[in-house]
């Protein structure tokens, strides 16, 4: 199954992602965990993408474009992927339209999770990861079992450095200007799949599941 997942940041998507792929066994592919590898390793794209990750501005398309096409063509997406922050301007979409094109591989299914954008910043500010394996928790909504460390790998948890309030401001402008387009896009191809964010994690799963089961 050729998937992806989006929503406004916050919405959900790494955290039904980590989970769905297991249930699926298909690939995860995330933009975001690559550019942040990316910056990790000190790559020369990790050093430019970091300029307008930290401002909470989108990474220009001809370079997140370019990256995507190079990890779809590697084997372990043959069995399915789940393409998690990719596309989000309707430049990514054609792009990624022609590369599947090209590969003779078609999308299966777009799952957009719908959340109220009120409910969006309280989510990102609270929001900690797993340095070792990228699991999502909140200090709130969905706390680790033991305090900064990830109940999956024990891995130390952090604040991600745009997930501060004018970062998340400028994020959420972004989205609404650049990635909304997509709904529309999407829905006019017929598979688009709209779930409710606005519920327990758990239930938000079971949604996707049994919406991808129809
Ligand atoms: P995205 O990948 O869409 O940016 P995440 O999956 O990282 O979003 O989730 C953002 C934050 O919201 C995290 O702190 C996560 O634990 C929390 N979260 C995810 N889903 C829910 C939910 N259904 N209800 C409340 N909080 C949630
Ligand atoms: P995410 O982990 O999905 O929240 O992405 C974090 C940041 O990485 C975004 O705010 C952008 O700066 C950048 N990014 C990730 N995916 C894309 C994409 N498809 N297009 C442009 N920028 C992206």
């Amino acid at each position: 199954m050729n998937l992806l997942i989006m929503g406004p940041p916050g919405a959900g998507k790494g955290t039904q992602a980590e989970v769905l792929v297991k249930e699926l066994d298909i690939t995860h592919i995330s933009t975001g965990d690559m550019f942040r590898n990316a910056i990790k390793e000190g790559t020369e794209m990790g050093r430019k993408a970091k300029e307008y990750m930290d401002k909470g501005e989108l990474v220009p398309d001809e370079v997140v474009i370019g990256m995507v096409r190079d990890r779809l063509s590697q084997p372990d997406c043959r069995k399915g992927f789940l393409l998690d922050g990719f596309p989000r301007t309707v430049e990514q979409a054609k792009a990624l339209d022609s590369t599947l094109d090209s590969m003779g591989i078609k999308l299966d299914g777009v799952v957009n999770i719908v959340v109220p954008l009120e409910k969006l910043m309280a989510r990102l500010t609270g929001r900690r990861v797993c340095k070792g394996c990228g699991a999502s928790y909140h200090v709130l909504f969905n706390p680790p079992q033991a305090e900064g460390k990830c109940n999956a790998c024990g891995g130390e948890l952090y604040q991600r450095t745009d997930d501060n309030e004018e970062s998340v401001g400028t994020r959420l402008k972004a989205y609404e200007e650049k990635t909304q387009p997509l709904i529309d896009y999407y829905e006019n191809k017929g598979i688009l799949l709209n779930i409710n964010g606005d519920q327990e994690i758990k239930k938000v799963l079971e949604d996707i599941l049994k919406t991808l089961k129809k």
